[in-house]
Parts: structure tokens; C-alpha cells; sequence
């Protein structure tokens, strides 16, 4: 690459995710431009990220939307043997490219909050329906195990129940 600045973009859709193994990605449409300049040795890369992925929510497992806008900043450098830092990536002389595609997923990846919803009230009402009721018989079984329960679970009568009705 020539000593001063050159521009790339690059479009990321469900492909690129996909190859990356990021499986809860299920669409993506994300642009990305991406300044490299060349410092002596050094070359600094400034990624731009504007777009938007479909990811599973956490209340109710739908798709939701998250949307993406975000910078990135990083040096890329020729030394003797590879290092990877946080912002820093050193590349033994012998290498003649960097791909740039895992840093550009990371940090897609890390634009999504650990907990992520949709909006209020935009969820799959019958999903999270199930999915509360399930955490909260998971919640039963811990208080269960003091008293001498067993066959009388309240949870097996339900079933039982439920077998009869059908
Ligand atoms: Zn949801």
C-alpha cells in the first residue's frame, strides 16, 4: 500500500455473517467504509459502520432489529512475529495482506447490548408468554427441593391434568 490514505467500502450482508460462524445473526444490511493511512510502518485503520442487523431478542427469541452505527479505530504493523492487542495487530514481514473482515465483526458484535429486546410491547406476546412461565417453574424447582414434595408437584398435577383434558 502507498505511503498516505486510501478509502475502501464494503457492504455486509447475511453472507458475510455467515462466514464469520456469527449465527444469531439472521439479516444484515451494513455499510462499512474504511480509511487506511499508511504512517511509516504503521498503517491506521478507521472503520465506519452505519446499517442495521436482525438479531434474536431476549424476551421473546423473534427477530428484532438492531441497528448499527459505529467507529472504529486501529494500527496494523510489520514486526517479527504476530501479536494481537486491543486496538493494535503486529504482522510478521512475510505477509504481504491484513484481513480486515474479523475486526469488522467484532466490532459489529460488540455494538449489541448484552440485553437486547424489542421496544415495549413489540414482542412476541405468546412467546414470552411461554418462555415466563417456563423461567418461572425453573424458579419452582429450587424452593422445592425443602419440602418433601415429589409425586405432589404442583407442576405434575398440571401435566396430569392437562393429559385427561386432551
Ligand atoms: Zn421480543
Amino acid at each position: 500500500m502507498p505511503v498516505g490514505t486510501q478509502e475502501f467500502s464494503y457492504h455486509l450482508g447475511l453472507d458475510f455473517f455467515r462466514k464469520m460462524e456469527s449465527s444469531d445473526v439472521s439479516s444484515a444490511d451494513v455499510e462499512v467504509s474504511l480509511s487506511a493511512k499508511r504512517v511509516g510502518d504503521t498503517y491506521k485503520l478507521f472503520f465506519t459502520l452505519t446499517g442495521v442487523i436482525g438479531i434474536p431478542c431476549d424476551r421473546c427469541l423473534d427477530e428484532m432489529e438492531h441497528r448499527v452505527d459505529t467507529t472504529y479505530a486501529m494500527s496494523v504493523k510489520y514486526g517479527d512475529e504476530y501479536y494481537e492487542g486491543d486496538d493494535v495487530v503486529v504482522i510478521p514481514e512475510s505477509w504481504d495482506a491484513y484481513n480486515v473482515a474479523r475486526a469488522i465483526c467484532d466490532t459489529v458484535m460488540l455494538t449489541i447490548p448484552i440485553m437486547h429486546t424489542h421496544e415495549e410491547g413489540k414482542c412476541n406476546e405468546e412467546m414470552s408468554r411461554l418462555l415466563r412461565q417456563h423461567s418461572a417453574a425453573g424458579d419452582d424447582t429450587e424452593t422445592d427441593d425443602t419440602d418433601d414434595g415429589g409425586s405432589s408437584d404442583p407442576r405434575w398435577e398440571a401435566l396430569r391434568k392437562l393429559k385427561n383434558n386432551n
